[in-house]
């Protein structure tokens, strides 16, 4: 019995030591099971490692979720592609399969304000983390203003290095606000530097015919849009915004007619 507490003891140790974890918690269990169920020694090992490896993934995509830095977490499973008739519900879950990252496209979602750009882009996003892709999301002010912070620290460098790790780079309300010469180039640099190795997910409420607005200077705005969209899935997504359909719904305490 005490060498028996012994062994558990250093088979503890060297779970621990080890690492891992996942088979250092559930060893006693499985083995009980095992013996139970008259398991071969390799069954229960092959067993136990499931766990291990099946921990470690699970732990590896909630690691790249909280890297992304989503702003919230919305899914696919509470999107209702039937309030945007524009949008091909078969298109974007063919986009959740994540391919076109591989292929180094890019992803541009335009539409007016409230038609489900962020949700998309951020349901876009957990599934390339699913995928194991390294993901990160900014509003484009809020990367404008982080370049603009590194380029006054003398850590612009280290900084575009981090962004060209990601495998996709999610800019999100491009156009709702404009930039200063200075922080467009810097913009226009990301973008540029990431054409045909990295992807990158827009969305705006701009058509890409005012763009200029954004990025003042026509050619920094064509080269740019040249390269956003040479390999490009463009969606449009104009349409009521779903806020003010929900808000109504409510008001009216009545769900307006389906498909409408
Ligand atoms: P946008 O980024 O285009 O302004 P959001 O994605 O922020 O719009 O959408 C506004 C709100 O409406 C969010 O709470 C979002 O989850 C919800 N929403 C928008 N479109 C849909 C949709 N088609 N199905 C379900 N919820 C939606
Ligand atoms: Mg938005």
């Amino acid at each position: 019995m005490a060498s028996n507490a012994n062994t558990h003891l250093l088979l503890k140790a060297n779970l621990k030591q080890l690492r891992l974890p996942t088979m250092n918690a559930e060893f006693e269990k499985l083995a009980r099971e095992a013996a139970a169920a008259d398991e071969g020694y390799e069954q229960y090992l092959l067993r136990l490692t499931e766990l291990e490896v099946a921990a470690r993934a699970s732990n590896a995509v909630q690691a790249r979720i909280r890297a992304a830095d989503f702003p919230v977490h919305k899914d696919f499973d509470t999107f209702d592609f039937t309030a945007v008739p524009a949008l091909s519900k078969p298109k974007v879950l063919e986009l959740a399969r994540g391919e076109w990252i591989e292929q180094r496209a890019n992803v541009c979602l335009i539409g007016s304000p409230g038609t489900g750009k962020t949700h998309c882009a951020v349901a876009l996003g957990l599934a390339a983390c699913r995928l194991g892709k390294r993901v990160r999301f900014y509003t484009a002010a809020a990367l404008v203003t982080r370049l603009e912070e590194a380029q006054k620290q003398y850590q612009l460098d280290r900084v575009l290095a981090q962004l060209d790790r990601t495998d996709l780079l999610i800019c999100d309300e491009l156009g709702y606000l404009s930039f200063s010469r200075a922080g467009a180039e810097l913009l226009f640099q990301v973008f540029a530097e990431r054409y045909e190795r990295r992807s990158l997910l827009v969305t705006s409420n701009l058509a890409f015919s005012e763009w200029g607005q954004v990025f003042q200077g026509e050619r920094m705005t064509a080269a740019l849009l040249d390269r956003l969209t040479h390999r490009c899935h463009i969606f449009e997504m104009n349409g009521e915004s779903f806020r003010f359909r929900e808000s109504m719904k409510t008001k009216k305490g009545k769900k307006p007619s389906e498909g409408a």
